[in-house]
């Protein structure tokens, strides 16, 4: 790993480059140059290979501007800040829980602005560019504020993730699976958050793109039909226990953790399974990764269980580059709050149940003359209350002898003699459930840092050099085709060659300029698999060689088989 070796490199060859750099730049934005963006899109194909055309999942694309009444509804409005001060001298911002850390190397994650407030006076925390005093903390929310139409009367944001376009479908969506459970609904799109001072390249992005799977599961069974066959994959695991004795993190079979109730469900863990699996396909290693579970204090109070993919980096620790989340029904039911819509699945079962249940059974002669035009309404109301209420409503009667109801905003008296409680067995077809979410959400940003880090072959001999070790599935330009020297007779096969191969669908690049050594050079810099040459025997005896990055092997293979090879080789 070297991240500034890297970084130059990517910059100069066309990976990541600075975005709006003629007028100075603008930090927490990345432009990708040309490689970059068929790298990005090669990494996102992938996932979509994985989750879509794998796990059978659907993909839906919603709008990025997000009106304010569906980020009340999931919580950003009110909560999705960071805790912030600015520097009284040189009036610098912060994210005060980051200068805290950086500065007395204390663990402050979920403490309160009170409790930071404390830290930043006893440890004496000053502003880390002027060491002038900081001020209060406060919350600062972290999401673009705009305005929709030109009135500019309805207030909009840019969303902050992807998952809430596929909440906020859920009834079309369950009619699409034709209300079956499970099923898994995927959004792959730019999120925003406009974070303070952010430092740390494409880690900590203002504009980003994410790829979220949002699993809607039965929440009485959450296993998952493939666990068998994962059951015996190893998988690195940093539990709350581990976190909290401070100690390294176990390697540990999906079954036993489990078996031992480290991980709450088969679903989750196929996810952290299916996560560490996509992260070595497209090359990076297992030894780099490990899988952090949130600590109750961390955890958002709806989660069930969660868990972070890191990664390991030379420059900035372990960094989080996936969270893999049960997040029970907290979504659904927020938003049929709001919205006053019904956010949930009729599962019908295998067979008819009997079941036993209470009913109330208005007594006519005593509601006309109490209610008189209102008798109908109360009675509709005792018919239709829940099997929760009922209780309620029989607990009162019991206790003070009436119950209160409120219908429309208006009170009536139901004495004991009014009605009258039947306990009666009914056959039932099924039940209605508000289905719980188990989602894995990737940034596709720090995944591909993370594959151009981890890919990244630092020389270590004279005779070596620094270039990108890329995985077949994902490099941008997948072979260089170079005639010997720069002549007629030799450009004109290989240009025929560059054509055949994008034909058939390779990214190819055709190059001629400078010796062919430094061709070699160049291309295996941007991590290009293979290199095909033509020289003077090809006009002979139509052989071509074929050279691996890696080994710098080269083989002699005939023009006429070249096709099949470089198939075979690729698929
Ligand atoms: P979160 O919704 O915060 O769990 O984020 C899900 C994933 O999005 C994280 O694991 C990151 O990979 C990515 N992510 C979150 N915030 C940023 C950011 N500011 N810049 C780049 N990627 C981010």
């Amino acid at each position: 790993m070297n991240h500034d070796k890297m970084i130059n490199i990517s910059t100069k060859r066309g990976f990541l480059w600075p975005s709006f750099e003629i007028y100075l730049g603008v930090s927490g934005f990345t432009d990708y140059g040309p490689l970059g963006a068929i790298l990005k899109n090669n990494i996102m194909q992938l996932w979509r290979k994985q989750y879509i055309a794998g796990e059978g999942f659907y993909e839906i694309e919603s709008p990025t501007v997000t009106p304010e009444e569906v980020l009340k509804a999931s919580g950003h409005v009110d909560n999705f800040t960071d805790p912030m001060t600015q520097c009284e001298g040189c009036k610098d911002v912060y994210r005060a829980d980051h200068v805290i850390e950086e500065v007395t190397d204390l663990e402050v994650e979920g403490m309160t602005n009170a409790e930071l407030d404390k830290i930043v006076k006893k440890h004496k925390v000053n502003c880390p560019n002027c060491r002038d005093k900081l001020s209060e903390i406060w919350n600062y929310n972290l999401m673009f504020k705009t305005n929709i139409g030109a009135k500019g009367n309805k207030t909009g944001y840019m969303r902050p993730e992807t998952a809430q376009g596929i909440f906020i479908q859920f009834k079309r969506l369950s009619r699409f699976f034709k209300n079956k459970l499970p099923f898994g609904v995927v959004q792959l799109g730019k999120a925003y958050r406009n974070e303070i001072s952010p430092r740390q390249g494409v880690i900590r992005l203002r504009e980003f793109t994410q790829a979220e799977a949002e699993i809607f599961v039965d929440p009485k069974d959450k296993s998952h039909p493939m666990f068998n066959s994962i059951a015996d994959e190893k998988l690195v695991l940093n539990s709350q226990a581990t976190q909290i004795e401070e100690k390294d993190p176990i390697t540990i079979t999906a079954k036993e953790a489990l078996d031992k109730g480290i991980v709450a469900n088969e679903v989750l863990i196929y996810q952290i399974y299916l996560a560490n699996k996509f992260l070595n396909e497209i090359g990076i290693p297992k030894e780099a990764l490990r899988f952090r579970q949130h600590l109750p204090n961390e955890m958002a109070h709806y989660a069930i269980d969660c868990w972070d993919v890191e990664v390991d980096t030379d420059r900035y620790g372990w960094v989080e580059i996936i969270g893999i989340v049960d997040r029970g029904e907290y979504d659904l039911k927020s938003h049929s709050k709001y919205s006053n819509k019904e956010l949930d699945l009729f599962i019908s079962y295998d067979s008819p149940k009997t079941v036993s249940k209470t009913i109330i059974k208005p007594n006519m002669a005593k509601f006309g003359p109490s209610f008189k035009q209102n008798a109908p309404k109360v009675k509709g109301f005792l018919e239709s209350v829940t099997d929760d209420n009922i209780e309620a409503i029989k607990l009162s009667i019991k206790e003070k002898g009436k119950y209160i109801s409120n219908i429309d905003g208006e009170k009536f008296e139901i004495l004991e003699e009014y009605l009258k409680f039947e306990d009666i067995e009914e056959e039932v077809s099924g039940e209605k459930i508000t289905p719980h979410v188990i989602e894995p959400s990737f940034g596709i940003d720090r995944i591909l840092y993370s594959v151009l880090l981890h890919s990244f072959h630092v020389s270590d001999s004279e005779n070596d050099k620094d270039y990108f070790k890329l995985v077949n599935s994902i490099a941008p330009i997948q072979i260089g085709v170079f005639p010997l020297m720069n002549k007629e007779e030799l450009n004109e096969i290989a240009i025929k060659i560059t054509s055949n191969l994008r034909n058939s669908g390779f990214r190819v690049d055709y190059d001629t300029s400078g010796t062919i050594g430094k061709r070699y050079a160049r291309s295996a810099e941007i991590g290009v698999p293979i290199a095909i040459t033509v020289d003077y025997d090809t006009l002979e005896d139509n052989t071509v060689t074929i050279r691996n990055r890696d080994t710098e092997k080269q083989e002699r293979v005939k023009l006429n088989d070249l096709n099949e090879i470089v198939e075979k080789y690729f698929n």
